[in-house]
């Protein structure tokens, strides 16, 4: 479990073109270092009742797995007392051991051994930096202030500190390309964070984005095309054993609003888009050589039915496009690996059996 703190563009040194943490997180103003330890407490408490209700699990066996992070800005960037205000205000809560450790988000250019000192004495374990493209092109023309040069020594200070180091990545910023995306992903896997979180660009209402958008200079990522740059992405970040810990952004009421997202590939369950379109991929390897006018049966996971089926099962009738099949039919088992399909059999119709003479 995390517990998140917000603390919009509180460190920020200028306004990044895609960016307004206001907007994107629901929180108006950074949360008060004093506001901390309530905030903690009434998280605990949720999920020690929450535990409470799960057979064979203790409540006081849970709070291992619980992580204070303060995300939304540049945490590294703040003045020091004040990094050391919002960190000591978590300290207790480390030293009784109701929390594990601290995440911070940050800009890799605000990384210096000083500041790993400073995140090492109060306890954080975790780094995420807003990589957000390897291409300094893409860099410049997205206001970011840094070049990917920054993040190649920001990973190594982390690495060599023993933080874990999460990467956020946006594909679809102003120049970037599929080729250019395909460049940050390679060069993200040759540096091997722990973690990434893939949020394609969307263009939100008041941004130096929505001027550009508006002028023609800019077009955002249509969805089904984001939706396969985040695929491709994630293949090649697990194969490599990089966890992607989040694809999309955070559905939040404030997002919702009408008008607030602009234009760009905004969807409540992108991350579901994307997995349902890495299930049609394997689907369709998985039936390539049945023959045409057969019916299959394919088998997944229970927890992946809806996954496999795509939204409004829109997988079923690409797939009967793709292989020729002449029927094709889900069905759920408990013993198929999670995020995988078997082929259980197939009928096929257009063969003679000659021994029943059919
Ligand atoms: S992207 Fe990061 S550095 Fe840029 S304005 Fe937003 S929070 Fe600040």
């Amino acid at each position: 479990m995390i517990i998140p703190f917000f603390i919009p563009h509180a460190g920020c040194p200028h306004q990044c073109v895609f960016c307004d943490q206001k907007r994107i997180t629901g929180k108006k103003s950074a949360v008060h270092p004093a506001s901390v330890p309530a905030t903690i407490r009434s998280f605990l408490a949720a999920k020690a009742s929450d535990g409470h209700q799960e057979a064979g699990i203790q409540a006081a066996e849970r709070p291992r797995d619980v992580q204070v992070a303060f995300y939304g800005g540049s945490f590294t960037a703040l003045p020091p007392e004040l990094q050391q205000a919002y960190l000591r205000e978590v300290r207790p809560f480390l030293d009784a051991g109701e929390v594990r450790s601290i995440r911070i988000s940050t800009r890799p250019d605000r990384i210096t051994p000083g500041v790993l000192a400073l995140l090492r004495k109060h306890q954080v374990a975790t780094v995420e930096l807003g990589v957000q493209s390897l291409d300094n092109d893409v860099l410049h023309h997205s206001g970011r202030g840094h070049t990917s040069e920054h993040t190649v020594a920001a990973t190594r200070l982390l690495r060599e500190q023993g933080f874990l180091i999460g990467y956020q990545l946006m594909p679809g910023l102003p120049k970037d390309s599929r080729t250019r995306f395909r460049e940050t992903v390679i060069r993200t896997v040759e540096l091997g964070p722990d973690m990434v979180r893939i949020y394609p660009v969307l263009v939100i209402r008041d941004t130096p984005l929505e001027k550009l958008f508006h002028d023609g200079v800019y077009a955002p990522l249509a969805r089904e095309d984001a939706v396969a740059w985040c695929a491709e992405a994630q293949e090649q970040f697990e194969a490599a054993g990089i966890d992607v810990i989040r694809i999309g952004l955070q559905h939040t009421e404030t997002l919702a609003r009408p008008g607030t997202v602009v234009a760009g590939p905004y969807h409540p369950a992108f991350g579901q888009l994307v997995a349902s379109s890495r299930f049609l991929k394997l689907m369709t390897s998985v039936l390539a050589d049945i023959t045409p006018g057969s019916d299959a049966v394919l088998r997944v996971h229970p927890a992946d039915l809806s996954t496999a089926l795509g939204q409004k099962k829109r997988n079923i009738p690409i797939l009967l496009g793709r292989t020729k099949a002449r029927k094709i039919v889900v069905r759920t088992d408990a013993a198929v690996p999670r995020g995988t399909v078997t082929l259980d059999m197939t009928l096929d119709h257009t063969c003679i059996n000659p021994l029943f003479g059919i």
